[in-house]
């Protein structure tokens, strides 16, 4: 039993204000659908092109059944949003995905636990709640170690490296003394994503293997398709489709995964929603990802996901800004490369403000492409 899709002209609410809302407030609004925000902020990336932007806490039960009340279904670009809001909603609005999803995957220990019993691949881990557990779980797992918040972590945010049996105290201090994960490290050779969408009515769209650098423990560049042999590449969607189906999650997800020296494949974490490392949909794919969200979401069919050029996306932080504003132009002169800014006012050092996208005959020229075209954005800056 499938209910109708919601068809555009449709109100789409959006929990979360952030870039991945604003590039789904563009796809949407092409497609005839209104959008909804609703966060904490005034001004947002999402805001500046909904049609309505609604400002409230993510606890305010009754601000955000309000809320519900004026779309016709609700998904998120945040997933931190309290269960018990979540279900609030629920009560009056379609939400995709289900609060069961965001349930599982806004905590590390349930989402490694949900993956290790649905036979997934995740590094060795352990949940610890005490110094004295951390300490037993370091003597079982080994060391070096990272230990990481089990909540409201992302970008390497809560996240301690341990080295040596000193390092416990000092870390679990670090982490303020709080439910968390400790994970074997993983000595990979590379990381991988799969962003996938799943329907209505079951069915599993990819966007095959992206390949990912990072810096900082933030995402600098991603590439597709991944160079990787074609064993680690039906490895990688093979998990991620049972990822998606083990969850039964209605909308776009992306798994992070970790190629390791000896060619395995393991979940690092999931994300229940579009991705940064997908942001290269937008131009190099026949559908983007934020376009599949709203499909999945209102229970259309799912678009065709072709990669239609080789393509790479470099992001875009705050730090560009140091010595002034970028210099636009001196990217957007090299054909093939596309420019993406969210709208945010302050460059904070490590703040996303944006992303260049490059298209090339093969995935190397475009990674090459969008690395010069980004350095060339303050090249000038540090000739002067
Ligand atoms: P996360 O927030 O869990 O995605 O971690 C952010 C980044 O830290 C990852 O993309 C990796 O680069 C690194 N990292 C996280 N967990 C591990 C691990 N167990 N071993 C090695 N590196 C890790």
């Amino acid at each position: 039993m499938t209910a109708a899709p919601i068809l555009p002209g449709s109100v789409i609410g959006v929990l979360g204000s952030g870039q991945l809302g604003r590039m789904l407030a563009l796809a949407a609004g092409r497609l005839g659908y209104r959008v909804h925000t609703f966060s904490p902020e005034r001004d947002s990336p999402t805001g500046h092109v909904a049609d309505v932007e609604i400002v409230g806490d993510y606890d305010d039960v009754d601000a955000l059944r309000r809320f519900a009340d004026g779309v016709d279904a609700v998904t998120f670009e945040f997933e931190n949003v309290p269960s018990a809001s979540v279900a609030a909603i629920a009560e009056r609005a379609i939400v995709r995905p289900a609060g069961s999803v965001l349930h599982t995957t806004q905590h590390r220990g349930r989402e490694k636990s949900f993956l290790s019993r649905a036979g997934l691949p995740v590094a060795p881990h352990a949940l610890v709640d005490t110094l004295e557990a951390l300490q037993a779980a370091m003597v079982r797992l080994g060391v070096p170690a990272i230990l990481k918040t089990a909540s409201f972590g992302y970008d390497g945010k809560g996240q301690v490296r341990i080295e040596r049996a000193e390092d416990a105290a000092p870390a679990w201090d670090q982490i303020g003394r709080q439910p968390a994960v400790l994970e074997a490290f993983v000595d990979f050779e590379r990381e991988l994503s799969v962003v996938a969408a799943r329907g209505v009515d079951g069915r599993i769209a990819h966007y095959g293997v992206i390949e990912n650098a990072h810096a900082r423990h933030i995402l600098d560049v991603s590439v597709a398709p991944a160079r990787v042999p074609a064993q680690v590449e039906r490895d990688a969607i093979a998990i991620a489709r049972a990822t998606l189906e083990a969850l039964e999650v209605v909308g776009v997800l992306c798994v992070e995964l970790f190629l390791t020296r000896d060619g395995k494949v393991l979940v690092n974490e999931l994300a229940p929603r579009t991705h940064n490392s997908g942001h290269l949909t937008i131009d190099a794919c026949a559908t983007s990802q934020f376009e599949q969200q709203l499909r999945a979401v209102c229970g259309l069919p799912l678009g065709a996901t072709d990669l239609v050029r080789p393509a790479a996306m470099a992001n875009l932080l705050g730090d560009l800004w140091q010595d002034g504003e970028p210099r636009w132009a001196e990217a957007l002169a090299r054909p093939g490369v596309r420019l993406h800014l969210y709208g945010k006012r302050d460059a904070k050092p490590g703040r996303k403000m944006g992303h260049l996208t490059a298209l090339a005959e093969t995935p190397e020229a475009a990674a090459s492409l969008v690395r010069e075209a980004r350095a060339a954005l303050t090249a000038s800056h540090v000739r002067a």
